[in-house]
């Protein structure tokens, strides 16, 4: 059977990683969370004391860097960085250096070798439009800012935040614009997108929809 290229898109905390990670389970697939490696390359800029918006410096930086993404386990030089890219500072440091052209070209070269022979679930926010735009199948998950908040806040991986659900909203809604408005890929509904908006559904729910999108593309290539 075909191994299909599955790119999973959409705003933070609109469920894109439960639902590539099950996804990915159930059909034996990688999975694959481009979002981390930003994450990771924002971490490590942080640690050396780059200022993020120093494209020159960062982008060389993301070309040595060694970024493992693989299991649920991020590491960036042999550094296990899992959970430290997962608060609240790092959320505002990725979008930052996902906004530099040059990071985001190492790091989608990156991501197409990962994917290239198929049998992947990639998430992220310019997989169906700029990594992989020939994609099998492409699902953009969305749901309402307030939603998207609150999943947040329920979030056990997410650490390092005492914010209220308003604070969360505001963040997401900051990274949001960022990730919209930016020059280089911006978050976009590709035109052949499977358009799903999860507020209100249960994930099992969502799984199930995506699912079956893939299973009509395996049935019918
Ligand atoms: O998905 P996650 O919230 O972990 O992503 C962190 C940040 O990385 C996003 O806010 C976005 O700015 C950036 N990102 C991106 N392109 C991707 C994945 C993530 O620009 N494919």
């Amino acid at each position: 059977m075909k191994k299909l290229i599955i790119a999973i898109d959409g705003p933070s905390g609109a469920g894109k990683g439960t639902v590539a990670r099950t996804l990915s389970e159930h059909l034996g697939y990688r999975h694959v969370d481009t979002g981390a490696m930003y994450r990771a390359v924002a971490w490590k800029a942080t640690q050396e004391g780059l200022p993020l918006d120093n494209e020159d410096a960062v982008a060389a930086l993301s070309r040595r860097a060694d970024i493992v993404v693989e299991g649920g386990i991020v590491s960036i030089d042999g550094h296990d960085v899992s959970r430290t890219i997962r608060t609240p500072e790092m959320d505002k440091a990725a979008a930052a250096v996902a906004r530099l052209p040059r990071v985001r070209e190492t790091l989608v070269a990156r991501q197409r070798t990962l994917g290239e022979g198929g049998g992947v679930v990639m998430e992220g926010r310019d997989i169906g439009t700029v990594v992989f735009p020939q994609a099998d199948v492409k699902i953009y998950l969305d749901a309402s800012e307030e939603e998207r908040a609150r999943r947040r806040l329920n979030d056990a991986a997410h650490t390092g935040g005492k914010a209220g659900q308003a604070a969360v909203a505001e963040s997401i809604a900051a990274r949001d614009r960022s990730d919209k408005t930016r020059t280089a890929s911006p978050l976009t509904l590709a035109a052949d997108a499977e358009y799903i908006d999860t507020t209100g559904m249960p994930i099992e729910q969502v799984v199930q929809t995506v699912l079956e999108a893939v299973q009509r593309k395996l049935l019918h290539p």
